[in-house]
């Protein structure tokens, strides 16, 4: 059970018990309704944005004032990312609703037994067809579509495409995305979409190379903030600010790594009898042909900082492991520590993610700002899997149904 969950139990009962009892009620109620109020008309444009790797903790330290902006005036939360808590996975459960082990895109980096290895640059649309993301939903629903960047927005899947999608392209700046978004609104009106998504990744890259709480990460932060402001300040210059649903996302959050917490895959087993599919924050692996009894023996169980399980035995609270893609063996890593081998070790800090997907470090965030939105309203058992509804019915689309809650069942404060 999460902390919020928890917190959010605790304050039913202290509720119940206040019922009974009689007694004055100081604590925010806990309501079953929705982020937005139900007689709200419908959005007319929804925009989904994705900061790659940002933390709920980035919020409220000077960085962000815009986002903290949109805070305090919509919706808020952190949210649950799906295991393993990386980018591609965590990307497609945002926008499909489902964990990765049921949308198929189990890692950055799989096998499946008839398309073969999948990486970040791989588009065959095979990979991506056990789910429908939301573009897909509403392009076949006659909805446009418009994406500036996502993972699997370049692909074709189920036979559809969005409207619009750009090629990703790392080195155009976060302003040029934005007004390419901007620029799709100033199309005739048959052809403008109604969904767009922006993504922006140089908080991930910093974190990473910086660690969370480095001045380079916190610089990154201040850049896309001024970026969401840009889009902010154009949707008020078209006079749709007022009437547009802004969803601001990430996939995960990010851990602080260093040289001195690392497992060492040699201590624990030969690396020659491991088929490593990922390493580093969370390692998924096959044995070599020939040495299964070894992996069995060596590398199934615990080991200080890591736990190895089959697949079949992943603890089903990680919702991972029934996909014919998840390989044989999948290790948890103590949060802040990296998986390695000698001949590639890990020699400077930085920063990590692919952890236990309810480590707080892991956290990712919701922000909701738009008509009928609760101004102050906040989520306290937010799951990522919980996005694609919502983002269906701000739509009025009759999306498929997924892992994810019916936003207006998810448990929230009230101001
Ligand atoms: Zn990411």
């Amino acid at each position: 059970m999460s902390r919020f969950l928890a917190t959010g139990l605790a304050l039913v009962a202290s509720l119940a018990v206040a019922s009974c009892a009689a007694t004055p009620v100081s604590a925010p109620a806990v309501v079953q309704s929705s982020v937005v109020e139900t007689s709200a008309a419908r959005p007319d444009l929804v925009i989904l944005v994705s900061i790659d790797g940002f933390s709920p903790d980035y919020l409220g330290k000077g960085q962000t004032p815009v986002m903290d902006g949109l805070v305090a005036g919509g919706a808020f939360g952190p949210m649950r990312p799906s295991f393993p808590s990386v980018t591609f996975p965590n990307h497609y459960t945002l926008v499909t609703g489902l964990h990765p082990d049921h949308h198929g895109v189990v890692g950055n980096r799989f096998t499946d037994a008839q398309l073969g290895t999948f990486t970040m640059a791989s588009k065959e649309s095979g990979f991506w067809d056990q789910g429908e993301p939301i573009w897909v939903t509403a392009e076949k629903a006659g909805v446009r579509t418009g994406t500036m960047f996502w993972p699997g927005s370049e692909v074709e899947i189920h036979g559809v495409r969005p409207s619009q999608w750009t090629p990703f392209d790392q080195g155009m700046p976060g302003d040029v995305r934005v007004d390419r978004v901007l620029s799709w609104l100033d199309l005739p009106a048959g052809q403008r979409p109604k969904l767009e998504t922006l993504y922006f990744d140089i908080v991930d890259t910093a974190g990473h190379r910086n660690g969370p709480d480095a001045p380079e990460t916190r610089a990154a932060v201040a850049s896309v903030d001024a970026s969401v402001g840009r889009l902010v300040e154009g949707l008020k210059a078209r006079g749709l600010y007022d009437r547009t649903m802004l969803v601001v996302v990430s996939d995960h959050g990010m851990a602080a790594t260093s040289p001195d917490r690392v497992v060492w895959i040699d201590d624990i087993i030969d690396p020659a009898a491991l088929k490593i599919g990922y390493g580093g924050a969370v390692l998924t692996a096959d044995p070599a042909p020939g040495r299964e009894a070894e992996v069995q023996a060596k590398l199934v169980g615990r080991h200080p900082h890591m736990e190895c399980w089959n697949k079949a035995d992943v603890p089903a609270r990680l919702v991972y492991g029934s996909n014919p893609r998840v390989a044989q063996i999948v290790c948890l890593v103590e949060t802040g520590w990296l998986t390695a081998t000698r001949d590639r070790p890990v020699t400077r800090a930085g920063g990590a993610h692919g952890y236990d997907n309810q480590a707080p470090e892991m956290e990712a965030v919701f922000i909701a700002h738009g008509p009928g939105v609760v101004a102050g309203r906040r989520l306290t058992d937010l799951d990522s899997v919980d996005v694609q509804p919502f983002l269906a019915r701000m739509l009025g689309l009759n999306a498929p149904t997924g892992d994810g809650r019916a936003q207006d069942t998810l448990p929230v404060t009230t101001p």
